[in-house]
């Protein structure tokens, strides 16, 4: 774990709980601060397919030792790993991989003999295939700049209310780790491995066990006052996404699936800024909160309330840099990016009847 502990304020420690290493704030740290700025330990290119195991394979050919031994120690749930390290999907990908090779190896160039050498070889690079399935995380919004696997994140804990937030950032080819509200020196540094606080706890617990074997015991998923919220977080999501995709047009759509009926741009912007609150009151200050900016801006220009508009737009914008931070050359010129969105809502807002006049104003 070259370079982990030379950070001033996180720590790798084991826990004693799940046998896994996690990470620890070794310092009050402040909303925003960036914790780590890491380097890959092996990346997979984007795969159209979503087939990435033959490519995986590839990687791990040319994956350096120091790497290699780095990826094997890594910390998974037999629970988790077991059941894909008899995948015969898996098993027989690498065989496929080899034998397409004609079994020569990679340094020497000689072919490698029948029986054991073949057998170790398989079950060597079969292992290091399940720890990248189990630990990567995807590069960019769904896997754009493609999947790696990294020191410190393969090591962080999951929470449904997370403090920190990870991003891969491009211009700087490193996977940021920003937190997302105040933590104290000793506090378990957390993030959403679902990506999605909009679910209930059963749709949560199904995806975190399945995927990663975790068993989440945070207060979204013991406190019935929290999961009430989250339900209606849920219903809220559904019922935008709805209104986004025009399915929510159909007369019936929001009695059949027990969402508010959200039909007009005036209706999309009060249900964004009621998920703004429920967001708020649980503290949960991540990518959904500024995407929801983004939907508050969107619905609010539709809407024609320029001035709310602008100041939705300012409002994502400064979460956007305390989460990813500043050095973000890639997002420029990109409408993903929230300074692109102020510019093009200034654009529209510029040629409208009245420009200056104050609509309103957006609550802190
Ligand atoms: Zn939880």
């Amino acid at each position: 774990m070259s370079g982990i502990e030379a950070n001033a304020m996180i720590e790798i420690r084991r826990t004693g709980l799940t046998g896994g290493p996690r990470v620890f704030a070794v310092a009050n740290i402040r909303r925003g601060t960036r914790l780590a700025a890491e380097s890959p330990l092996i990346t997979v290119p984007p795969i159209p397919e979503n087939d990435e195991l033959p490519e995986l394979c590839k990687a791990i050919d040319k994956l350096p030792d120091a790497n290699a031994t780095e990826l094997a120690n890594i910390f998974c749930p037999s629970s988790i790993i077991e059941p894909l390290r008899t995948d015969l999907r898996v098993r027989n990908t690498v065989w496929a991989h080899y034998k397409a090779k004609k079994w020569k190896d990679d340094d020497s160039g000689h072919v490698l003999s029948q029986g054991p050498s073949r057998r170790k070889l398989v079950r060597r690079t079969t292992n290091l295939c399940v720890k990248f399935l189990v630990t990567s995380v995807q590069l960019g919004p769904s896997g754009k700049y493609g999947s790696g696997v990294f020191p410190i994140h393969s090591r962080i804990g999951h929470s449904c209310e997370p403090n920190a937030h990870n991003a891969w950032n491009p211009t700087i080819q490193r996977l940021t780790l920003h937190a997302t509200r105040d933590i104290r020196a000793g506090e378990e540094v957390c993030v959403d491995y679902t990506a999605n606080v909009c679910r209930t706890r059963r749709q949560r617990a199904f995806v975190l066990l399945s995927s990663w074997g975790v068993n989440c015991r945070c207060a979204a998923c013991t406190q019935p006052a929290v999961e009430k919220l989250r339900h209606r977080m849920l219903v809220i999501d559904g019922a935008l996404a709805a209104y986004a995709c025009g399915a929510s047009s159909d007369p019936k759509f929001a009695l059949k699936y027990g969402v508010p009926s959200v039909t007009t741009p005036a209706q999309a912007l009060r249900a964004a800024e009621e998920l703004v609150q429920l967001l708020r009151k649980q503290r949960l200050y991540g990518m959904e909160l500024c995407r929801t900016f983004r939907e508050c801006s969107k619905y609010a220009l539709d809407s024609g309330i320029f001035d709310k508009a602008l100041q939705y737009a300012q409002k994502e914008l400064e979460l956007e840099r305390l989460l990813i931070g500043t050095d973000t050359e890639y997002l420029r010129g990109d409408l993903y990016g929230a300074e692109c969105w102020i510019k093009s809502v200034r654009e529209r807002t510029s040629h409208r009847p009245n420009a200056g006049y104050s609509y309103c104003q957006v609550g802190e």
